[in-house]
């Protein structure tokens, strides 16, 4: 079998080094000339590429290329998101330090990507690991504290025991660890914060002006910063007039179906409000059951709420009825004010620790006929509301923050779910965070001059306890930056979703060594045009880069106030029904694939097998398949060089000189004339459309593909039926013509191809006499002329009267369109049991069957 295939080792291999000598793929600014920022999200160098790998890059890639021959300055660069835990976890396994185990991981996995013959850039190449690159963020982070937008505080938070670890809220997953899936603890421990909510509004805003991402994408990003509108107020203690607790609810309009009120256990007013010791015990214990769930528990809507009835009463404004008040653990002290009001009518939550606790349930909203019980969310006139009776809800609502400003019992209040993101690790393999502790002046940031804050290496690992830079002393003891005494240094590193926040920004220009990047460059290439990765970061990492780009520009760094313009989110490679993962053993190694069928047969194959925001489901056959597709090619052209050299081609230009003389009996596309010859020509330039528009719209690269399939069999169907005519005279085809048409239809066909499988397509297009690259060669423009049909609609009759219409070629013989014509559907039934007379045909205008009456 191997012995058939066309020799991809050696093709590939020569092409890649070519690119890499002529450094095709560097690229420089070029403000006289459209841009295209073409981007794949940079990997965690973890030791190998894996087949998700691959499918991004031949996306991002296939996108380059195209994008190149359409004209375009592309930036298309790679690097590396390098710090993390799992080098940590081999340090502690095997011994290694993290900086030499990444940097053997960076140094194999670009080795596997080169010969992926990816279009990089790889002199604008990034590590974030790297000291000359974190001294940027760094610098960045103390510019946020100098503005407020860093902080320090002490809370409650998310810790995974096994990985030792602070975890953001979006690193927890139905309460698990992200990364190692074990169960998530809490912890209270000081940290530092981004104000990430400062934000809160512009990001959502920003949600709907960025047509070019997926609208699943954005609603994620929409319910994650959560923002609700509604109001605020107080809610009198019974008897205690100096006592008021303040709620949020986004439903004021259900404020007359308070039957109950609720405090986050943890509330402060809490202590205040119990009676005696007795109660105070009570809540101390149930306190400390809350406090053994996550957050994510507590808010479950599957499971049982529990509450503590307290002997405080609480007074509802609005009707003045003294109602219970509870403590109980599905009211979150980080949202809202830590405390509700209750109205089970209207709310399910409530409906259910109600019903549970036998409390009154009003309906303040009237339901509807077929209304069967439960709360009820959906719209109605307003009832048992007192002032509010007959109202829309939104009318409703906007009366009660109304009545409330009037009596300065509250006000309208948006709030959001987004908390502010915390990106402390005491972890080692991270950016260390340039602040230091001065016994005399406290926190107190690095000086700039001094950035990079170094990682010292040769740090001893165990992966228990705090950050392993505690443990450093000659990196913990120095002097402070303010007074020059005596200093400790912050051993927290910063979470490298802070790293992949900005190094989109850093390829601009990567070796500028007087700021984070060059205004210029990163004016001209900013922002991101096409941005592609996993549907897993559809949150945390875009979410973190649409916010520090923010924060850029208004710190007056960059224009752009969104990083990236378009975004594809590409599904999981799966096999066997399951995502490919060593534990399952379905990995599919890329390695050997390249090996076996050459890399440009595991591209087409990636590219072909599914739309790439669908989940490609590996198939063995598929790669066989992909890799027959370009065998077929490849002896085709072999075969017939000799025919189609004997033609001039139709595409010169892209710098190429033309060829040195002009070959005989000239015969250029244009000339083409038989019937057959111009259908052919049709076919090749409806592909052209075809694949253009596949790869615009949508990105439906496998139907691209499919379209350049389809046009490789009427290739070969042309080719064999015009021996005969050629040899025969009978289909007016002149030799020249067919060998114009073969060449025009397979240079075609290898520029289509080009993008998808590009080695094999670059060979081909050399072994036809092309000089310069493939890829330096114009995407092919349908030609308006050759798509014309040239078609003509006839009426078709029976006894005078028009039955139906029939399309046929101008000018088609008498007795073809008398033979279509008798064979219509729709006239049929009017020729039934009856006999035909005598059929009229009046060319390019109609047929009237005449029959016998
Ligand atoms: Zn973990
Ligand atoms: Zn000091």
């Amino acid at each position: 079998m191997s012995s058939d295939r066309y020799p991809f080792s050696e093709i590939e291999a020569r092409w890649q080094a070519r690119w890499e000598e002529s450094k095709q793929f560097r690229v420089q600014d070029d403000p006289k000339r459209p841009k295209f920022y073409c981007l794949e999200m940079f990997p965690y160098p973890s030791g190998r590429i894996h087949m998700g790998h691959v499918r991004v890059y031949a996306i991002g890639d296939l996108l380059a290329r195209y994008k190149w021959m359409r004209g375009f300055n592309v930036l298309h660069p790679m690097g590396w998101d390098a710090f993390g835990l799992p080098a940590e976890n081999a340090a502690i396994e095997h011994g290694v330090q993290p900086a030499i185990w990444t940097r053997e991981n960076i140094d194999y996995m670009r080795s596997q990507l080169k010969k992926m013959g990816i279009s990089y850039d790889w002199d604008r190449e990034v590590a974030t690991c790297d000291p000359s690159y974190y001294k940027w963020q760094q610098l960045i982070f103390i510019k946020m504290l100098e503005r407020g937008l860093a902080y320090r505080k002490r809370s409650a938070v998310n810790w995974c025991p096994s990985c030792q670890t602070v975890l953001a809220n979006e690193q927890v997953e139905a309460g698990r660890c992200w990364r190692c899936d074990s169960e998530v603890t809490k912890r209270e421990i000081e940290g530092w914060f981004f104000k990430i909510t400062d934000y809160a509004e512009e990001l959502l805003a920003w949600c709907d002006r960025l047509p070019g991402w997926p609208e699943r994408v954005m609603t994620m990003q929409r319910n994650w910063i959560g923002k609700s509108e509604g109001a605020e107020f107080d809610l009198p203690v019974a008897g205690r007039p100096q006592l008021e607790i303040r709620v949020f609810t986004t439903r004021p309009d259900t404020a007359f179906g308070m039957t109950y009120a609720v405090l986050a256990p943890e509330h402060p007013l809490v202590d205040s409000l119990v009676a005696d010791e007795t109660e105070r015990a009570r809540v101390g214990a149930f306190r400390a059951e809350v406090a053994k769930q996550s957050e994510i528990e507590r808010t479950a809507e599957d499971r049982p709420k529990r509450g503590l009835r307290l002997s405080a009463k609480v007074v509802n404004p609005f009707n003045q009825a003294e109602i219970p008040l509870f403590i109980a653990d599905y009211v979150l002290m980080t949202y809202g004010t830590g405390a509700i009001m209750a109205v089970p009518g209207e709310d399910e939550r409530d409906w259910e620790f109600a019903t549970q606790h036998r409390l009154p349930i009003i309906e303040t909203v009237k339901r509807p006929p077929d209304w069967s019980g439960g709360a009820y969310t959906g719209d109605g006139v307003k009832i048992n509301s007192g002032f509010l009776d007959g109202l829309t809800i939104p009318e409703a609502k906007r009366k009660a923050i109304d009545w409330l400003v009037a009596h300065g019992l509250g006000t309208a209040k948006v709030n959001y779910r987004l908390r502010d993101w915390g990106i402390s690790r005491q972890r080692y393999w991270g950016a260390p965070i340039p602040v230091v502790y001065c016994e005399k002046d406290g926190m107190v940031p690095e000086k700039e001059e001094h950035l990079p804050v170094v990682l010292p290496p040769d740090v001893p690992l165990s992966g228990k306890g705090g950050s392993p830079l505690a443990d450093v002393a000659s990196f913990v003891n120095t002097t402070c930056p303010r007074c020059g005494g005596k200093a400790r240094r912050e051993t927290d590193t910063m979470d490298t979703f802070v790293d992949s926040s900005w190094y989109f920004l850093r390829y601009c220009s990567p070796r500028y060594e007087r700021g984070m990047f060059e205004r210029q460059a990163a004016d001209y290439w900013m922002p991101v045009d096409q941005y592609i990765g996993g549907i897993e970061h559809a949150v945390l990492h875009l979410l973190y880069a649409r916010f520090y780009t923010k924060v850029l520009r208004d710190l007056g760094m960059t224009k752009v106030d969104e990083p990236f313009q378009a975004l594809l989110s590409q599904g999981m490679v799966i096999k066997d029904g399951a995502k490919m993962s060593k534990s399952k053993g379905n990995v599919v190694d890329p390695d050997d694939l390249i090996r076996t069928f050459g890399a440009d047969t595991a591209r087409l194959f990636s590219l072909f097998a599914a739309p790439p925001e669908k989940d490609l489901d590996w198939n063995d056959h598929g790669v066989e398949g992909a890799s027959r597709f370009l065998n077929r090619i490849w002896r085709f052209v072999l075969q017939h060089a000799p025919e189609m050299l004997t033609a001039s081609s139709v595409y010169v230009g892209g710098g190429e000189t033309p060829p040195p003389t002009a070959p005989p009996g000239r015969a250029g596309a244009h000339t083409v004339s038989s019937p057959a010859g111009v259908a052919f020509r049709r076919t090749i330039h409806e592909t052209i459309k075809r694949v253009t528009d596949d790869i615009e719209r949508d990105f439906h690269f496998n139907t691209a593909i499919s379209a350049i399939m389809e046009l490789v069999n009427a290739l070969h169907a042309f080719e064999s039926a015009s021996q005969d005519g050629v040899a025969s005279d009978h289909h007016g085809l002149a030799s020249g013509e067919r060998a114009a048409l073969l060449r025009e239809a397979v240079e075609t066909m290898l520029l289509l191809l080009g993008p998808f499988a590009p080695h094999v397509t670059e060979e081909l297009w050399q072994q036809l006499g092309h000089r310069a690259s493939l890829f330096k060669q114009a995407w092919p423009v349908a030609d308006a002329a050759a798509l014309v049909r040239k078609e003509v609609t006839v009426v078709l009759q029976v006894d005078g009267k028009v039955r139906s219409r029939l399309t046929v070629e101008v000018d088609a013989a008498e007795a073809t369109v008398q033979r279509l014509a008798l064979a219509d559907d729709k006239l049929r039934p009017w020729l039934e049991g009856r006999a035909v007379d005598r059929v009229v045909v009046v060319p390019n205008r109609l047929v009237n069957v005449v029959t016998r009456s």
